[in-house]
């Protein structure tokens, strides 16, 4: 009721607090004094109403799939990424999440990216690049007889223009900005960010090849080379680049790796180009020009009587494949490029949330070989009904265009969809479900969190209140929990609920990467995780993370510890 009487929405949807708010911000649509002029409700009818129109265009009822879609995003069982609960059903709207935009090496290629870039991200959408093909620092620019400025210069400019071009005010422009491990300007683009104060708008990953990671491993040198005309520039010890990507992940969360390599290899449209990126946060590498339109389901949902359901889970992922095949067709796309290649190859990135819920109400702690075993065995559950559902929908709607240059051709799989599944970080749509983000442990019991610029939420876990509710827990236990965010010293509470609600740093760095790796078994693109470090861990812990994820088929890796930003976007507990 004071839900309601707070924020004048009257609503049958099970929203938290902090859902409403982050809804009302961001996703409802508002009038021109900015008062939201739909409710999360008329929200959710406004995108099943958008996206099942498209079955018209071939010649399926749009009924039956406006009610299948509406249910499953009332009961938040599934939720697109946020551009499509944004923009959807509204002139223009862009609805996906990812892109990448390639960068050829002259002033003239440089700019066009920039100014697609600012397209995209005025539409919603974040972009990724792959600088490698720049010309070093120094390097000759013939037409001028100067000297060229170099990749990381050249990013200085896309940073400050995804400043000025707020994506609408409900998103802050996200981007990857990708360096080839042996690009001349190698350890500069390390160590940019380290400054601080600058490339805020960057993610920042080092492409790193199976040769180079052999390297590394054997204390090999490597030749530098300038993409412009394939001349070596020096000569370089692998293991000593690959202890500066280490040291500054280590003090700053950044670069994080890509292995470029494992990429293109699992890529299906080889023939159609070599992958150099990824989108910002990791989880969909992309030829240039593409994009990914994303959607999660909500495991915290997939659970009956502490079991996995997975009658239910087969069915939204049904729902959601359909859906998602249906956002491409609705889409507006910010430039004729990108909207070429996405209807070529209808690439869909479908993933979870909710995992650590999910582990929690099957009473599986996170940190055990079970955790693992089941993350497997789901996400190799969805691939299969993923396929199944997409196998369906080219029998009555035809195989992407590209078909039959993908190696799905070759192995008789007439899909749909170029790829089918991708673990995002489900940042805000995990806000929005109320469950946990993507596959992470949970971060801590409970957390302030930020959001936009100035908007702090609180958060409890509110699974735990259940577990504790028989304890009878003193009220300084009860504070001392949410303090500290942990249940860390708490004697009253048995080692099996304590094991149930570890948090992430109460988790070994490497068998979150094992995590990692059991779901990218079963992906077609790729995985979004932080492998969460201690503060006092060490520079060997990080390298160690790094090769273990190599070894283990990861696409890419990014590690935080703990307190190596000045901001962080989360904060365990609630002591300031
Ligand atoms: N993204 C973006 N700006 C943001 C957050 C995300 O452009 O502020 C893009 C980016 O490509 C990222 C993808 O959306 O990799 C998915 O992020 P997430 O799952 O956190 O998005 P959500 O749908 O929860 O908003």
């Amino acid at each position: 009721e004071a839900k309601l009487k707070l924020f004048g929405v009257q609503d049958d949807l099970k929203l938290s607090l902090n859902a409403i708010q982050v809804l009302r911000e961001r996703y409802l649509l508002k009038d021109q004094e900015g008062n939201p002029v739909e409710t999360p409700r008329q929200m959710m009818e406004r995108v099943a109403r958008a996206i099942a129109q498209i079955d018209a265009s071939y010649g399926e009822d749009p009924e039956v799939s406006y009610q299948e879609f509406l249910k499953t995003l009332m009961a938040l069982d599934f939720l697109p990424n946020s551009p499509t609960l944004m923009n959807a059903g509204c002139p223009g709207g862009q609805l996906a999440a990812c892109f990448v935009l390639p960068i050829e090496d002259s002033l003239d290629a440089i700019f066009e990216a920039l100014k697609n870039m600012a397209l995209i991200h005025k539409s919603g959408g974040g972009t990724g690049f792959s600088f490698s093909r720049l010309r070093p620092r120094g390097d000759r620019v013939s037409s001028t007889g100067g000297r060229a400025s170099g990749p990381v210069s050249f990013m200085r400019i896309f940073d400050t223009a995804t400043d000025v071009v707020k994506q609408g005010g409900k998103r802050r422009g996200a981007n990857m900005g990708i360096l080839r491990f042996n690009h001349p300007d190698i350890l500069e683009f390390i160590q940019a960010k380290k400054k601080g104060g600058e490339f805020e708008n960057f993610n920042f990953s080092v492409a790193i090849t199976d040769q180079e990671m052999e390297a590394v491993r054997k204390n090999e040198k490597i030749p530098l080379t300038n993409p412009r005309d394939g001349k070596v520039w020096r000569e370089v010890s692998a293991a000593e680049i690959f202890n500066v990507i280490c040291e500054s992940a280590w003090s700053s969360g950044e670069p994080g790796c890509i292995f470029i390599d494992e990429i293109n290899r699992k890529h299906p449209l080889k023939t159609l180009g070599v992958i150099e990126a990824t989108n910002p946060c990791g989880e969909v590498p992309l030829l240039p020009f593409e994009s990914c339109n994303l959607g999660s389901i909500n495991l915290a949902h997939m659970v009956n009587n502490g079991k996995i359901d997975y009658a239910k889970l087969g069915e939204t992922v049904r729902i959601a494949v359909h859906f998602l095949d249906n956002v491409i067709d609705a889409n507006y796309h910010p430039l004729p490029e990108t909207e070429r290649m996405a209807k070529a190859n209808r690439k869909i990135g479908l993933g979870v949330m909710g995992f650590a819920d999910l582990l929690v109400k099957i009473g599986v702690p996170y940190y055990s070989q079970q955790a693992l075993k089941i993350a497997e065995e789901i996400m190799q559950y969805i691939m299969l009904q993923a396929r199944k559902t997409s196998l369906e929908l080219a029998s009555r709607r035809g195989t992407f265009p590209n078909f039959e240059k993908s190696t799905w051709y070759t192995q008789n799989l007439p899909l749909r969809n170029a790829t089918l599944t991708s673990i995002a970080p489900t940042g805000s749509i995990s806000i929005i479900a109320g469950c946990s983000s993507g596959i992470e442990p949970y971060f801590a019991l409970s957390f302030r969190r930020y959001v936009l610029e100035n908007t702090e939420l609180i958060e409890v876990n509110p699974l735990l209140e259940e577990y504790l509710k028989g304890l009878k827990l003193s009220q300084k236990d009860w504070e001392r929990i949410l303090a500290q965010g942990t249940l860390q010293g708490i004697e009253q509470i048995p080692q099996k609920v304590k094991d149930l609600f570890r948090t992430a740093l109460e988790i070994p760095p490497e068998f979150q990467v094992k995590v990692q790796a059991a779901f990218q078994k079963y992906v077609d693109n790729a995985v979004s995780k932080t492998i969460n470090l201690p503060q006092n861990a060490s520079l060997e812990e990080v390298k160690k993370v790094f090769f273990l994820a190599h070894e283990t088929h990861c696409k890419g890796i990014t590690v935080f510890r703990q307190g190596s930003r000045s901001r962080q976007a989360i904060y365990p507990g609630l002591l300031s």
